[in-house]
């Protein structure tokens, strides 16, 4: 079922959903299994599975380093797949141009398809490692509304280099990236929103939020996208810190403020598990303030870990 059909079904109730990430290269899926099935009495109606962008991997050949491009956590629609399949939830592969040509996306568009998931998150990806700024590949998308453009095409039977109408079309339903304190490339938050707005206008269904610590911004957020003609629902994106170096790192990587309360609280902390317990009791707070606000879903960052996620939805769901 798509997530806007799900948001529609539960009546103004407040859904609970996550993502994760593929397991590196030569790991076992079953670690993953073993971080979702704690979180299925919360009955999730949607997983995302992300997407990693390639990286350079170094090999040592004949004494010399040889530098290949890889993707170094490979699978994410093989994944989507296998746990609507174990555990009969609706699954969103996160779909990125970084990488990708458009030609390569219709194939994995085609996959998506004919296993029955149809819902994709349609992303950019950020520029590599070695890379100042983003770089779109010899035929793929430079920004996501491209890629939104394309996932719409095909919704409407139409294939890049086909002039045939297709008999079996598909129906994807799209979700985009929003910003509450803006994407980090972009001048302005009203820039962002308008860019936002495009993404909207060529066919995205639904926006998911990057992460942010204080509800205040999402609440602008949401006042300000709705003041700039964007009326698809928008889900707020919780990450609850759960170690001390998330205080440098989150900022960082992700182009976020951290209230300075939150700063204190996790700057006095001895242990990892206080670091812990202070980032899953400001989560639960953030989301029920959230969810009494009447938010459409409560979507968790994971990481790859299930008991802080399952902490916060056990006070909640
Ligand atoms: P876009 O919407 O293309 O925007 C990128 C920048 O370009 C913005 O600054 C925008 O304002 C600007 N822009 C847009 N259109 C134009 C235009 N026509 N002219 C000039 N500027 C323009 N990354 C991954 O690698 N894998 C994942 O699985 C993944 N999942 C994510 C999930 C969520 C919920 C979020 C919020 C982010 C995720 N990301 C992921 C990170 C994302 O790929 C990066 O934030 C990336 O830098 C931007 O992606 P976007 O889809 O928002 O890009």
């Amino acid at each position: 079922m798509k997530v806007t059909d799900h948001i529609k079904n539960a009546n103004g109730k407040t859904l609970f959903s996550f993502e994760i990430i593929p397991p590196k290269k030569g790991n076992s899926i079953q670690q993953l299994y073993n971080n979702i099935e704690p979180l299925m009495e919360f009955k999730p109606p949607f997983i995302d599975v992300t997407t990693s962008r390639e990286e350079y991997l170094y090999i040592e050949k004949d004494g010399l380093l040889d530098r290949k491009i890889t993707r170094m956590r490979p699978g994410t629609v093989g994944i989507c797949a296998a746990i609507k399949h174990k555990y009969d939830v609706d699954t969103v592969p996160h779909v990125l141009c970084g990488g990708f040509t458009k030609e390569e996306t219709e194939y994995l568009l085609v996959d998506c398809h004919y296993l029955g998931i149809n819902n994709v998150m349609a992303l950019r990806g950020d520029a590599m490692k070695h890379q100042q700024y983003f770089e779109a590949c010899d035929g793929g998308h430079q920004f996501a509304k491209g890629l939104v453009s394309q996932i719409q095409n095909l919704n409407k039977g139409h294939y890049l280099h086909d002039v045939l109408e297709a008999d079996d079309k598909s129906d994807f339903c799209i979700g985009v990236a929003g910003y509450p304190e803006k994407h980090i490339e972009s001048p302005s938050l009203r820039t962002d929103l308008k860019r936002l707005k495009e993404k909207v206008d060529a066919g995205a269904d639904y926006v998911v939020t990057q992460m942010f610590f204080d509800n205040k911004k999402y609440f602008d957020f949401v006042k300000a996208a709705k003041a700039e003609g964007i009326n698809v629902p928008i889900i707020p994106g919780i990450k609850p810190i759960a170690v001390k170096r998330h205080l440098q790192l989150l900022p960082q990587v992700f182009k976020i403020d951290l209230p300075e309360d939150l700063i204190e609280a996790v700057d006095r902390c001895k242990t990892n598990e206080q670091v812990r317990q202070v980032g899953v009791e400001w989560a639960i707070t953030q989301s029920k303030e959230l969810q009494q606000a009447g938010v459409p879903v409560l979507h968790y960052y994971s990481m790859g870990k299930s008991d802080n996620v399952k902490a916060i939805a056990s006070e909640l769901f």
